[in-house]
């Protein structure tokens, strides 16, 4: 487009944009055209796609907005650039999906990994800091599970496609209060251990503190809260 063709108050260009009134028209067989072709690839791609998005699935979904949206619009573009492009898309998918079932590593690199977070009650602190889940997040996941100790849980999950597992223990132990500290009322009608059972605030182990200053043995902090059972 011409630059001295650009004027801030030309408000027919802004509104009906450079295309004839009557393209109006050709939009809308362009659409059918382009969306039947869209949902038969989608269709193709398989169920996953309508379920819980993986890695790639969420690009693919990025991608094929994109593809669609000039075969549709713009006026010198044919809508059979958009459909070729669709089934290469469609191509790409089935063989990375084929050598990803084939190959563990492919499968890994293209649709991610599970992690651990938690271990019998114990937050696995560089697990959590390598896929990003704050502690925030667990604990509030936790508790609208009603959970409120951390040592109620026996393992938490993250699964490949981003949710989270969780598995109580058949006999909860002390553990951490999930409770924030600084809700005192809720907090305090957790029933404590004992007088001197204390949870390590940063990663959840529970140990007899005598002093308000001793180390966890399990990470080293200093912070501790009365555990809870
Ligand atoms: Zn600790």
């Amino acid at each position: 487009m011409d630059k001295a063709t650009i004027k801030i108050t030309d408000l027919k260009r802004i509104v009906f944009g450079e295309a004839p009134a009557e393209y109006m028209l050709e939009v809308f067989g362009r659409t059918i055209i382009i969306y039947f072709f869209l949902l038969l690839i989608i269709r193709l791609l398989g169920k996953r796609m309508s379920g819980q998005l993986t890695t790639i699935d969420l690009s693919i979904t990025i991608m094929l907005g994109a593809i669609v949206a000039p075969p549709m619009q713009a006026p010198d573009r044919g809508i059979l650039l958009g459909i070729f492009i669709l089934f290469l898309v469609f191509l790409f998918h089935r063989d990375l999906s084929w050598w990803g079932v084939k190959n563990k590593k492919i499968e890994e690199l293209t649709f991610g990994n599970m992690s651990i977070l938690v271990k019998e009650g114990l937050l696995q602190l560089e697990e959590m800091s390598k896929t990003r889940v704050s502690r925030a997040q667990l604990y509030s996941l936790l508790r609208q599970k009603k959970i409120y100790n951390l040592g109620e849980v026996d393992r938490i999950y993250l699964e490949a496609c981003g949710m989270f597992s969780i598995f109580k223990a058949a006999k909860p132990k002390a553990g951490l209060s999930l409770f924030p500290s600084a809700d005192k009322g809720v907090h305090d009608y957790q029933h404590k251990v004992a007088e001197n059972v204390y949870a390590c605030q940063h990663c959840g182990a529970t140990e007899e503190v005598k002093e308000k200053d001793t180390k966890c043995k399990n990470c080293g902090a200093q912070k501790w809260d009365s555990a809870v059972i």
